[in-house]
């Protein structure tokens, strides 16, 4: 059994910072070669130089942005063009608008759905088409507890989110011939630039609805997109793993 990702080509979505960032360098410890997907190129160059001397990794940059399809078509081209092959697809790149119902916008529902569930059909797409290439891959998508549960002023997110576990058990069902796996986590309340973006009111009504009493970090999330990229979950797909410390919203 292979516990560690020595060999495997892995695409992150969103890796300059947040939980991107911590599956990052998890993945680059345990011998992956990674793509750093996102939009801000510094940041991901200064991640990539981190990743290398850290780990000595081989990292490439993917930049392109998720929400937009021409942009994803135009960034597997050049990923392609690098390597024929990719083993694992983290779709975790999103963004957080909260909004109650009366005051959403369209813009708001067409940004959040285009970050956070049209881009993990595209994205999917295209690494699946690579993936089916060889037979075999993993795709690890970031829904959230507000997908499963819901909560009051996050209808759109809420929805995007919901449509991400949808999207995550159809394609596990569609490509699991193929022995390419497909799961999805649902973080809860992680400790990141997201959940600072919440009112101080919001914020502590989070973190008192949380059973084990504090807030999770991003690497508590990365070590289960860990399992879900190795072989520890050779038999697991269309899964929800919720990583929440016992969140009850
Ligand atoms: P974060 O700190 O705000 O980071 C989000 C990342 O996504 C950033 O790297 C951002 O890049 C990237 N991104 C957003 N839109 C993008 C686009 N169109 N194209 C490429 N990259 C894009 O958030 P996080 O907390 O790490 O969240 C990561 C994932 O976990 C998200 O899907 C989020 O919904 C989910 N989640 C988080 C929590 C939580 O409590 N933190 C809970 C449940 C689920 P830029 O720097 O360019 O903006």
């Amino acid at each position: 059994m292979n516990l560690s990702l020595s060999g495997k080509k892995v695409l992150i979505t969103g890796a300059n910072r947040g939980i991107g960032k911590a599956i990052a360098h998890l993945f680059a410890q345990q011998g992956a070669e990674i793509f750093l997907n996102g939009r801000d190129e510094t940041a991901l160059a200064q991640l990539k130089d981190e990743l290398v001397a850290t780990y000595s990794a081989t990292v490439h940059l993917a930049i392109f942005d998720v929400a937009d399809v021409e942009s994803v078509k135009q960034g597997f081209r050049t990923l392609f063009a690098v390597t024929k092959s990719l083993d694992v697809l983290v779709n975790n790149a999103g963004i957080l608008d909260d909004a109650l119902i009366g005051m959403v916008s369209q813009a708001q529902i067409q940004q959040t759905f285009s970050a956070n569930t049209f881009s993990v059909l595209y994205c999917s797409q295209y690494a699946a088409r690579m993936m089916q290439r060889n037979k075999q891959g993993c795709i690890i998508n970031m829904a959230s507890i507000i997908g499963r549960v819901g909560n009051a002023g996050q209808a759109v997110y809420g929805g995007s989110k919901a449509a991400v576990i949808g999207i995550t058990q159809s394609l596990a069902k569609e490509l699991a011939a193929q022995n390419i796996r497909v799961n999805a986590i649902a973080p809860g309340f992680i400790d990141t630039d997201m959940a600072h973006s919440l009112p101080d009111d919001k914020f502590q009504q989070r973190l008192d609805s949380i059973a084990m009493g504090r807030i999770g970090s991003p690497e508590e999330v990365a070590k289960v997109a860990l399992f879900l990229a190795c072989d520890l979950s050779s038999y697991v797909t269309g899964q929800v793993i919720g990583v929440d410390g016992g969140m009850l919203i």
